[in-house]
């Protein structure tokens, strides 16, 4: 999608701050950290939110929290803990339309989230 942000990151147009990419995954620093570790795992190939998975991509979506897993590890976040979540609609808070994997460690994490 042309006017996406984060497909702008695949494509290269715009350059985030990389920690992990292969074929159908791309991770990068949030650019307003919610914690010392504040990282996105997208998959590289445009959908906007979670209502609008399809079977197909099972495989698509583990990929990215397997993605996210050595992310943890090599932050140094994976012994002590992490969160991840995905916000879906602006109801929970989801600003970006390209679905995105928050991880986030580094701190102690409160429960309930807001
Ligand atoms: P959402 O609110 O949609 O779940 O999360 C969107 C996330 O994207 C936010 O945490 C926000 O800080 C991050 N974000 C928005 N614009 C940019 C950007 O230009 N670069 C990076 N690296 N992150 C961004
Ligand atoms: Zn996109």
């Amino acid at each position: 999608m042309t006017d996406c942000l984060f497909c702008k990151f695949v494509s290269g147009e715009i350059k985030p701050n990389v920690v992990y990419e292969d074929g159908d995954v791309l991770a990068f620093r949030d650019v307003n950290p919610q914690a010392p570790t504040h990282v996105l795992v997208i998959p590289k190939r445009h959908i906007s939110t979670l209502n609008d998975l399809q079977s197909d991509d099972a495989e698509l979506i583990g990929k990215l929290y397997l993605a996210a897993k050595q992310v943890a590890e090599e932050e140094g976040i994976a012994e002590p803990g992490y969160r991840t979540l995905i916000n879906c609609n602006a109801g929970a808070g989801q600003t970006v339309f390209h679905i995105h994997l928050h991880l986030l460690g580094g701190r102690p994490m409160g429960w309930p989230p807001g």
